[in-house]
């Protein structure tokens, strides 16, 4: 258990970022497996300094920027469809339920007949459109939704 913790900072030791402290360092004065890796290491750390790090080819920033922003620009675009599309279909949905809400309670036949209506009182449209209140309330929660998604995906632009 404690070689693996050993272990894990063998390799930061040998490169000079930290030094062996507390329980590490007891542990690779002890332990033979461990002090060998650290010996492992520091060899391999030695080998690699000298070889030295090969120059980059030319203009090796700017291609991997440019690759970079292309790869962005292209899941940028992906998300941009997938949003417009997720609000494409939320707007039909809405509106589809409007449209079948309207229908179904007799609302259109009702604002047709508006002055005739008005003749016989409100009471008769309360009467009609009182049954479909869970319907109203459910396209109203609908509509909701639709914007706060739309409004949760603004704010994740934005950021
Ligand atoms: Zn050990």
């Amino acid at each position: 258990m404690f070689c693996d913790e050993a272990l894990d900072s063998v390799e930061a030791i040998a490169a000079g970022e930290t030094t062996a402290e507390g329980r590490v360092a007891d542990h690779l004065a002890t332990c033979p497996n461990c002090a060998a890796a650290l010996v492992a290491a520091r060899q391999l750390e030695r080998v690699l300094q000298r070889r030295g790090a090969p120059a980059p080819p030319p203009q090796f920033t700017a291609r991997t920027l440019a690759r970079v922003r292309r790869a962005r620009w292209r899941s940028d675009q992906f998300v941009d469809v997938g949003f417009n599309a997720a609000i494409v279909v939320l707007v039909v949905a809405v509106f589809g339920g409007v449209w079948m809400l309207l229908n179904r309670t007799g609302l259109v036949a009702v604002s047709s007949d508006a002055v005739d209506l008005l003749g016989t009182g409100l009471v008769s449209l309360v009467r009609r459109v009182a049954p479909s209140l869970p319907l109203y309330a459910g396209a109203a929660a609908l509509l909701a939704s639709a914007l706060a998604v739309w409004w949760w995906a603004e704010r994740d632009v934005t950021l």
